[in-house]
């Protein structure tokens, strides 16, 4: 009976051992499928980079990547054609600013009350399938990759981030910086004495040049790509030593630092200390902005039109009250167009970034997000400038030489958009985008000829 059991055992294992011998000849072997090969075809191309538009191109693509982009290319035989029409084709959008584990509520009256009911409401667990589907929006608008920056409760973008790449859940490719590195209470309004623990969750809090060297290598412990560091908020400001050290202990390991900084004095000292990035700088005083030229910092300008600030405030206010906030967020926008316009003529490089965290009504996040466009055109920038601070800059922001997105290159990850219109003519035409894919995926094709 026990020799009969062990000599059946013995058959399925022979069995299960030609089985994979199968498998692994039929990979490798003569008349095997191959690599996968796509080609797209459409009327026509952006290059991001040189400005010209390439009529007639096809992009090949292999396992994921590009192998060759040029005009009427010829299709090898056996490739997945793909033909978008005289749809104009560029490289997916990159968002530089983002908190996909976040959603607020306009209507809750600001971020106080709802970072309040986020951290105490809902667990990393919870916000990062709130971050899987603010993702797949993005993804769904165009946004191929972004650089999410906090407030993702306890390393909650990493796990995004990794179940993205393991494809657990479809979104964009995610570069994150785990919690933000701030002074004492984070970005919280008013916490009672006995509830500031739950400033932990949102915030390393750090007081001298030991405890912000330790929360770097903390961040990277917990699986950072990048530093992000809130440089002041209200009369909290961090000191020059403690940022000088966040940005030796992350350049030290080729790692990149962004700086929350709002006023003259946060984004000098940001800019004294060397970071990589800084963001939101509503204002920036002109020495400030020629030491961001000088030592290579990206503005990343979280902009948007005056209507989008109103368009999600509580609906219970009175009609004077409507007027005081449209009166409010139209001098804010003003005010950013203007820092915005100084910054491109001083030539600080731009790197696009929508900071959305609001549920916009009538709006996916990738559709509110790309509203930051507008701003950008309203402040002066050319289309091709505010292009290419969503693709070539951000790609150089988030990666440097090693970016594998950003550009429609041999080389690259195929990670393609197409718009039906021309978006040099009208930047709203990428809010419209109709075909996404991202590393050789199709993620959506309203383009498809019948
Ligand atoms: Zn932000």
């Amino acid at each position: 009976m026990r020799l009969k059991k062990i000599l059946a055992l013995q058959c399925l294992a022979v069995l299960l051992l030609c089985v994979s011998f199968g498998r692994i000849f039929s990979q490798s072997g003569a008349g095997s499928p191959g690599p996968k090969r796509i080609a797209v075809r459409a009327g026509r191309l952006l290059d991001v980079k040189s400005g010209n538009v390439i009529a007639n191109p096809v992009i090949l693509i292999e396992n994921g990547r590009i192998t060759v982009v040029g005009p009427n290319l010829t299709i090898p035989a056996g490739s997945e054609v793909i033909d978008l029409g005289d749809a104009m084709l560029l490289p997916g959008l990159i968002d530089c600013h983002t908190h996909l584990l976040q959603n607020y509520d306009g209507a809750l009256g600001g971020d106080d009350p709802n970072m309040i009911l986020t951290v105490t409401q809902m667990s990393a667990a919870k916000r990062a399938l709130l971050g899987a589907s603010m993702g797949r929006e993005d993804l769904e608008a165009g946004i191929t990759a972004v650089r999410d920056l906090g407030n993702s409760g306890w390393n909650g973008d990493v796990a995004l981030r990794d179940a993205i790449r393991s494809g657990w859940v479809v979104g964009p490719r995610i570069v994150a910086s785990t919690r933000a590195l701030a002074a004492a209470g984070g970005q919280f309004g008013s916490v009672s004495a006995d509830t500031q623990e739950i400033i932990k969750q949102e915030y390393v809090v750090i007081s001298g040049v030991e405890e912000a060297r330790k929360a770097v290598r903390q961040a990277f412990y917990d699986g950072a790509d990048l530093i992000k560091v809130i440089v002041n908020t209200g009369p909290r400001v961090l000191s020059i030593e403690e940022m000088k050290v966040i940005v030796e202990e992350a350049h030290r390991v080729n790692r990149k630092v962004a700086a929350h900084a709002i006023g003259n004095l946060a984004t000098r000292v940001a800019a004294e200390a060397g970071v990589d990035s800084i963001e939101h700088g509503y204002t920036i005083p002109d020495d400030v902005l020629q030491m961001m030229v000088e030592k290579k910092i990206y503005l990343v300008p979280t902009d948007y039109p005056a209507e989008f600030y109103t368009s999600f405030s509580s609906p219970n206010l009175t009609p004077e009250q409507k007027q005081q906030a449209a009166a409010g967020a139209k001098s804010f926008a003003d005010s950013n167009a203007q820092r915005l316009g100084r910054a491109v003529k001083a030539g600080v490089r731009i790197a696009a970034g929508s900071d959305e965290y609001y549920n916009i009504p009538g709006k996916t996040r990738g559709q509110a997000s790309l509203l930051m466009f507008r701003a950008y055109a309203a402040a002066g920038m050319s289309t091709i400038e505010i292009i290419r601070a969503a693709t070539v800059n951000a790609a150089d922001l988030l990666a440097g030489d090693r970016a594998l997105f950003g550009s429609v290159e041999a080389g690259k990850f195929a990670d393609i958009i197409a718009v039906s219109g021309d978006p040099l003519k009208d930047i709203t035409e990428l809010e419209h985008v109709r075909f996404v894919m991202k590393g050789g995926t199709v993620i959506k094709n309203d383009l498809k000829l019948r």
